[in-house]
């Protein structure tokens, strides 16, 4: 199935061919359509995976997992673009970035705004590559919509920071090698006195404890820094200017969290085996199918403003209405989880083992999972009040 061909970038169709052609030559059949999520945290699964290897090798051969970084870190230097045909020729073949991660999608495209040229070398290669793992230190036991009440200290010791607090909730920390963290230099101010670190997890005094989600899995923790010593060359920005750039980078989060995957599986022949057919082959239940329409097109009327927004936008950026399609987004993909939950009726509610099949277990931790899109990447409420201010215009 090819979709999505008609881009903001239809000038460019000889490099649609190269790419089409150079994909279908390098990804691996045995990896279509699936999950490109499940290599994106777990290392085990990643390492046990020959195809996800070979196409990891390849993609970072290529610089096309950031297509748009310049070589020197790793990327192609291509056009925005270009990048975007990339995206959906990937999308067409069911295929995904084997590279994608909190390094590609949040720290790196900040970095390169704010960071210096020693910690863009440093690091963006590393991201490049997906040799380096991150995760995002920002939520606190008591900031989380309220961030800017962060209290993790961080003191200038004159030839190193000294950072001591609890971070929470902080997503793949057991596995990630560095941390991008908030910290606060200044308890006088609130907004005004945080700054923004680069932390190495090896270093002495950090302990990461998995938490367990309701869906079944661990991917996220609470993090503890014991006067954790972190080199003075760490602080991205200047001191205290941290708050403008977690701003940015909370853009770049919902911006890649409202993005289109390309591993939803298709809910209508499903259906058809679910719930079965009548007599002229629609599916068996006119409610339901009314639903999974009114799904269908949510989905398709989305898609259609995200192209919209992309080709409107002049940087190629994010921007504030990436809280709106943040929660358009979750709302489309958890209607879908209970959607396919229902259609599958008591088989829709395995847990683990037999009679259960892989999709139908997950299906249910899909379905629980679905729960926490409206509130990681910043709450459904508190994006809506962003909209109302900052989109619309809305008295706050
Ligand atoms: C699966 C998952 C992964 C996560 N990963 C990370 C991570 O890697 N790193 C990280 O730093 N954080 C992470 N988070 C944390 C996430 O960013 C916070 O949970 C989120 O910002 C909400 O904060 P909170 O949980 O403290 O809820 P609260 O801020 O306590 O909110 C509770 C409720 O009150 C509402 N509310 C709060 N303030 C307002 C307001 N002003 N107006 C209207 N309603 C309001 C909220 O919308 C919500 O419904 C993750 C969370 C989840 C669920």
């Amino acid at each position: 199935m090819r979709a999505m061909v008609e881009s903001a970038a239809i000038e460019d169709q000889d490099f649609r061919l190269e790419a089409r052609a150079w994909l279908a030559a390098h990804f691996p059949p045995a990896l279509a359509n699936v999950p490109g999520l499940l290599f994106q945290g777990s290392r085990a699964a990643a390492d046990a995976n020959p195809d996800y290897q070979l196409w990891r090798a390849a993609m970072t051969g290529k610089g096309w997992g950031v297509p748009n970084w310049a070589s020197r870190y790793g990327g192609a230097g291509l056009t925005m673009a270009q990048g975007k045909i990339i995206g959906e020729e990937l999308t067409a073949i069911g295929g995904f970035n084997p590279i994608r991660s909190y390094g590609t999608m949040m720290l790196g495209p900040t970095l390169l705004e704010y960071g210096n040229e020693a910690q863009k070398l440093e690091h963006l290669p590393f991201i490049a590559s997906h040799e380096r793992r991150w995760c995002q230190g920002f939520s606190e036991p008591g900031a989380g919509s309220d961030l800017a009440s962060l209290t993790t200290r961080c003191t200038d010791m004159g030839d190193h920071w000294l950072v001591s607090g609890q971070k929470i909730w902080t997503s793949g920390a057991d596995e990630a090698d560095w941390c991008f963290a908030l910290v606060r230099t200044d308890t006088s101010r609130k907004h005004g006195g945080i700054s923004f670190l680069l932390i190495d997890m090896a270093s002495e005094g950090i302990e990461a404890r998995p938490i367990v989600l309701i869906s079944g899995s661990t991917h996220f923790c609470e993090v503890f820094f014991n006067d954790v010593k972190v080199p003075k060359g760490n602080l991205v920005g200047e001191v205290n200017q941290g708050w403008t750039i977690a701003k940015r980078l909370l853009q770049f989060e919902r911006n890649s969290l409202s993005e289109v995957k390309a591993d939803i599986t298709p809910l209508a022949p499903l259906a058809h085996d679910y719930v079965g057919t009548d007599a002229l082959g629609r599916i068996d239940s006119p409610d339901l199918r009314a639903r999974m329409v009114r799904n269908a097109m949510r989905h398709e009327a989305y898609l259609a403003t995200v192209r919209r927004i992309a080709q409107e936008a002049k940087n190629g950026g994010p921007s504030n209405g990436v809280s709106t399609l943040k929660n358009l987004w979750s709302g489309i993909i958890q209607e879908r989880s209970e959607l396919l939950v229902e259609m599958m009726g008591a088989n829709g509610l395995g847990w683990a083992g037999e009679p259960y099949s892989d999709a139908e277990r997950e299906a249910t931790h899909a379905w629980l999972h679905s729960k926490a899109f409206s509130i990681y990447g910043g709450s459904y409420e508190v994006q809506n009040n962003i909209t109302a201010k900052h989109t619309l215009g809305l008295p706050g």
